[in-house]
């Protein structure tokens, strides 16, 4: 399928840049990507790239940085993507971690990083496709280097929402086989054109997006990040959207997202963050489709999924996907059905442990392949798992646990409220006790509003001791809020 068009509107170089058009100015075809992507192994392999080394790659998203990713499998390497909001001190612990024989950075920052890339070869790349990498690239042609399935494919730090980015180690058989269900589950085929919008870095829009179009032959609407506008622009064209729950709220506040927009999408899935079970209603009100939320993390790729036919239940991230194993566990044995604990998975998708942290991957993975999730969750009597927080944000006050979600969702339920965060913070008296953390809309809601309901709604150890009200949540380049920033923010509340 060299002539199919793997992406379109792309921010490449285009007729001056590496990769020359496709069969419409500003396409790509899978024949240019992989041409590229043989291109840049064989320009691996003359840096002296030996299979398993690292490369590691901080650049803006481009068609040339997914055909190095590519290229760098083809060539025997690891892949070792980093998030492009990273300073030059974070670069300089992944790369000392990490040990990369060769790093691709952004033109702009070569002064920066090349000092922190020891021995490593140092190229550039912008998000046009220029740069050292692409220039003068040796002929396409290159015969892919065989790798066995449990050899790594790539190397993926965690978001660092808890603490240090851990590396996950990812073998060539975790992502097929993730990709091969997900393509499955999901019904991708090469008639698809899925909305790229994701950043490349990160498991959802490298190993879910990318892996996932790439296997069942789709086009993309390759955009270099999230922009609303560019996202309904494609719509009509278009049969699917991958996002995080941010993109679904801000795209609910665009007059255009109504019935007609939609008329030839098929699918819009959701992860990497909860998703409201408001946001998931006023997109049904409004498109007349039901968002298919999934549940994953870097470690594992997807674990479950809200299934394509039946009911996409709001609040649930779904069902075990076909091969892995969920089990719900507390005190070293699973929970009757309905109750909280920690949620842990198996099988194919399961990666080979953190890099260099054998101590922590002993912790988390065991012997037998349980991987310990530190997700806490429950599995209802129809068998769909929900998320009901980290087991990082567990609160305890008083001596009593509390699930920041089932005050979040007392919260959120009133009106005037556009959402909210609940964490624990120290108090003098009862360990922790419950701050929220509240967006109010312009409706002019009062915080004694909110401790009205939440006093008749929940018990008295689970009542927010104080509400502060701030224009939005922090959180990530993922979406994700950020309760440890929160937690330091307020610490000092009950001084
Ligand atoms: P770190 O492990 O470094 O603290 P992180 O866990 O945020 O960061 P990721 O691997 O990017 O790093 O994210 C995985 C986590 O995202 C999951 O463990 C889970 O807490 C959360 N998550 C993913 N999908 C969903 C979802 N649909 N609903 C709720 N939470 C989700
Ligand atoms: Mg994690």
């Amino acid at each position: 399928q060299r002539d199919k068009v793997f992406a379109t509107r792309p921010m490449s170089g285009l007729a001056s840049g590496p990769i020359a058009g496709g069969p419409d100015a500003g396409d790509i075809t899978y024949g240019a990507l992989f041409d590229m992507a043989e291109s840049l192994a064989a320009r691996l392999i003359a840096s002296g790239l030996k299979p398993g080394d690292r490369v590691a790659v901080q650049v803006d998203k481009s068609i040339e940085a997914v055909a190095l990713y590519i290229g760098t499998v083809m060539a025997g390497g690891v892949f070792l993507p980093l998030n492009t909001a990273y300073t030059a001190s974070e670069v300089a612990y992944f790369l000392g971690d990490a040990t990369p024989c060769i790093v691709v950075c952004d033109p702009m920052r070569e002064g920066e990083i090349a000092p922190l890339a020891g021995d490593a070869m140092v190229f550039t790349l912008d998000g046009m496709g220029a740069g050292t990498l692409t220039q003068d690239l040796p002929a396409p042609g290159f015969d892919p280097i065989a790798r066995g399935a449990d050899d790594l494919a790539a190397i993926l730090y965690t978001s660092g929402t808890t603490g240090r980015s851990k590396g996950a180690m990812l073998s060539h058989a975790n992502l097929a086989s993730n990709s091969e269900t997900l393509r499955d589950y999901w019904r991708f085929t090469a008639d698809d054109v899925l909305i790229h919008a994701l950043p490349i870095f990160h498991t959802h829009g490298l190993f879910v997006a990318t892996n996932v179009a790439l296997l069942s032959g789709a086009s993309t609407v390759f955009l270099p990040r999230f922009d609303a506008s560019a996202i309904l622009d494609a719509m009509p064209q278009a049969t699917s959207l991958m996002g995080v729950p941010t993109f679904y709220t801000r795209l609910l506040e665009d007059p255009r997202l109504n019935l007609e927009t939609v008329s030839n999408m098929r699918l819009f899935i959701s992860g990497s963050a909860p998703l409201l079970v408001d946001t998931h209603e006023k997109w049904e009100e409004r498109t007349g489709h039901r968002i298919l939320e999934r549940y994953g993390m870097t470690e594992t790729n997807m674990n479950t999924s809200n299934p394509y036919e039946g009911e996409r239940r709001a609040g649930t991230v779904g069902f075990p996907l076909p091969g892995v194993e969920l089990r719900v566990m507390a005190d070293g044995a699973e929970v009757p059905q309905g109750e909280v604990g920690t949620i842990e998975v198996r099988g194919p998708n399961v990666f080979q442990g953190y890099w260099q942290m054998p101590e922590k991957t002993a912790e988390e993975l065991r012997a037998d392949g349980w991987f310990i999730t530190g997700d806490l969750g429950t599995i209802d009597a129809d068998g769909y798992v929900s998320i009901v927080g980290r087991g990082k944000d567990l609160i305890i006050s008083g001596g009593f646990n509390i699930y920041p979600k089932e005050v979040e969702s007392v919260i959120d339920d009133i009106p005037g409220v556009k959402e909210s965060a609940v964490i624990g913070v120290p108090h003098p008296d009862f360990g922790e006790a419950v701050v929220a953390v509240v967006v109010p809309d312009a409706t002019g809601i009062l915080p004694e509003d909110i401790l009205e309901v939440t006093r008749e709604k929940l018990a008295n150890f689970k009542q927010p001791k104080r509400i502060e009200f701030v224009p939005e949540l922090p959180r990530n380049t993922m979406g994700k809020v950020q309760k440890n920033v929160m937690r330091d923010t307020y610490k000092a509340s009950f001084g």
